[in-house]
């Protein structure tokens, strides 16, 4: 079953964590204008960039684009610096999320809060967000719709794979290049017109935004203590209802996958975090996604499906997708996809297995990006966890029916 964004970023917007908590971020409803968005939420408060900064703290809350920073140290570094560049990203290339289309769909005013609170407090030179094709237009009217947010520059993303990493977002803005570039200095110091340039997920904004009005407290009164809060997951593959769902973020696996109409329990094996993310059993599906969530992905592989030969699509379009310009991608990420490719298809089986954790191990921390690092964690999981297959494989037969 597919569905995408196409077809139902508002009205496709499942229902928020009902039973579990009432919705936060979603709280204004489906494609929320700004009357809408004001009487859910109230007005901002006027905090001061030290309050603020305060809150976050208190709040625990993380950055929710994959690599789950705190959110109060990245703004906390960012101040005493020149006026710095901020960024809302939501390019979103990851092909099995929609979540941050959603969200921009559904509550455009509440990431545009986060964002100018942000640029606000930080006394940013220029404010901008880097928006995926089907946001662009969801976005402009929500703009449109206030007299604060003139000043917020809209970029359409290109919409490959890396188009959202961090370094690929300041490169495409500067030079219209959508690529990771190999940096001597952080982007926090130097990156775009060479300022101090801050770069956030559009949930994290919006997370943020809840924060600034509610306060630290109030966020953390649900989820995981380390990662409080909510967190928004796309769900995909074999359950009922493909969607985007707000779940706090300490519930476990199986409960996220069966809001979807699926059951973890049945499954061959579940993606955690996407195509950078790392496979799971079904076993491990009673606890909850924890660091392994990324930026909310989560894909159930049903029983009958071959983890290997998914894997080795996934490899195959992770080697398709960097330019080439690090010798892991150059280099290693199509031996890698070579070797998943014999896995899929039984070929010299044992021997393809070794290699493959060979060369996972020789492209990891190697790249200028963290792009070979992700390859590698997805490659690794899934010899882990469908070595069952390997060793049908090896054996000529697949026990799996659907590849
Ligand atoms: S590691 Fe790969 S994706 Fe990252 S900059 Fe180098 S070639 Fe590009």
């Amino acid at each position: 079953m597919t569905t995408t964004v196409d077809d139902q970023p508002a009205g496709g917007l499942p229902g928020p964590s009902a039973g579990v908590i009432p919705p936060r971020v979603f709280a204004a409803g489906r494609a929320a204008t700004s009357r809408a968005h004001t009487a859910a939420f109230g007005p901002r408060r006027a905090l001061s960039r030290d309050e603020l900064l305060g809150e976050l703290q208190r709040s625990g809350l993380t950055g929710r684009g994959g690599a789950a920073f705190p959110v109060h140290r990245k703004l906390a570094a960012a101040v005493g610096r020149r006026a710095p560049v901020i960024i809302g990203n939501g390019s979103e290339g990851e092909p099995w999320s929609w979540k941050d289309a959603v969200l921009l769909a559904n509550a455009p005013h509440l990431v545009l809060d986060g964002l100018l609170t942000v640029s606000a407090a930080l006394g940013a030179r220029r404010t901008i967000l880097y928006l995926d094709r089907r946001s662009v237009a969801p976005v402009a009217a929500a703009i449109a719709e206030r007299s604060d947010a003139g000043g917020v520059e809209l970029f359409e993303a290109d919409d490959r794979f890396i188009a959202g990493e961090a370094t690929a977002v300041v490169n495409a803005i500067q030079n219209g290049v959508a690529l990771p570039v190999d940096r001597v200095r952080r982007l926090t110091e130097s990156g775009l017109d060479r300022r101090p340039t801050l770069v956030h997920n559009v949930e994290t904004l919006a997370q943020l935004a809840l924060v600034e009005r509610y306060g630290g407290d109030w966020f953390r009164a649900v989820g995981d203590p380390t990662q409080p809060g909510t967190r928004l997951v796309t769900v995909t593959g074999d359950v009922a209802a493909e969607g985007v769902f707000e779940v706090p973020t300490d519930l476990d696996v199986a409960s996220v996958v069966a809001r979807a109409g699926g059951e973890a329990r049945l499954a061959s094996g579940v993606l955690l975090g996407g195509y950078h993310g790392q496979w799971i059993t079904a076993g491990e599906t009673t606890a909850p996604p924890g660091d392994r969530a990324g930026a909310g992905v989560v894909h159930v592989l049903g029983a009958q499906r071959c983890g290997l030969a998914v894997t080795a699509r996934i490899v195959a379009e992770l080697a398709e997708a960097s330019a080439g310009q690090c010798g892991p991608c150059l280099f290693g990420l199509p031996a890698l996809a070579a070797r998943f490719a014999d896995l899929a298809a039984g070929r010299l089986t044992p021997q393809a297995a070794a290699e493959a954790a060979r060369l996972a191990e020789a492209v990891d921390g190697r790249g200028a990006c963290h792009h070979p690092d992700g390859a590698a964690r997805l490659a690794r999981s899934a010899l882990r966890v469908f070595a069952r297959d390997v060793h049908a494989h090896a054996e000529g037969r697949c026990v799996r029916s659907i590849r």
